[in-house]
């Protein structure tokens, strides 16, 4: 008799989703996507990353700091067009994402297997520069006083005074750059499935003249 409850106890725990940071046994949930929306809601700030983590050679994080910088280095064009938002993914390993970035991660969603970073700020601007080990990551210098750069702080001023008048859409990301980390892929018809971790790069370009 006793078994039989046992067996029954199992099936019923492997249909629900449980969350794995609240320390408090709750009856779960029955979809990924009711768990993914309770982490949303009550751990928004978790950003402590999991066991599963193994430490990556000093050279291949160096070499992620130049892909990054040359993706960016890419976009930050000098023609009118360009200035708004740029978005751009390079393929990243788990453990060497969260060897560049550990300090930086604002949150981490073990049910999504994501990770979060925002920079944004008076300061972020340097803070970036020494974690990419280049202190002009962001900005690209097209001589005659142009220059393209990664607009990562809008001064209160500046921004009532020349953004009123814009488009909504460019003001929520005007000032900030995100940085996401999440697995990638798909799968076909046999279930076969290609699949890479992928870090996403948004941030607002701007143009001035010095
Ligand atoms: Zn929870």
């Amino acid at each position: 008799m006793a078994q039989k409850e046992n067996t029954q106890t199992l099936v019923q725990n492997s249909a629900r989703f449980y969350c794995s940071i609240c320390k408090r046994r709750t009856k779960g949930f029955k979809s990924q996507a009711g768990l993914q929306r309770h982490e949303t809601l009550k751990h928004i700030a978790y950003n402590t990353p999991p066991q599963h983590i193994r430490s990556v050679p000093k050279s291949e994080l160096l070499h992620l700091k130049r892909v990054i910088v040359k993706e960016l280095q890419k976009r930050l064009k000098n023609h009118h067009t360009a200035v708004g938002e740029q978005t751009f993914s390079i393929h990243c390993s788990e453990d060497a994402f969260v060897g560049l970035f550990k300090k930086h991660i604002t949150r981490y969603s073990p049910c999504g297997s994501s990770y979060f970073c925002s920079f944004k700020g008076e300061g972020a601007f340097d803070e970036i520069g020494r974690l990419l080990n280049d202190k002009n990551w962001g900005k690209r210098n097209y001589g005659e006083g142009q220059l393209s750069f990664v607009r990562l702080y809008v001064s209160e001023e500046f921004e009532n005074n020349s953004y009123k008048q814009k488009k909504k859409s460019r003001l929520s990301v005007n000032g900030e750059m995100t940085v996401k980390w999440k697995v990638t892929g798909g799968k076909d018809k046999e279930n076969h499935k290609f699949e890479a971790g992928s870090a996403q790069f948004r941030f607002f370009l701007d143009q001035c003249q010095i």
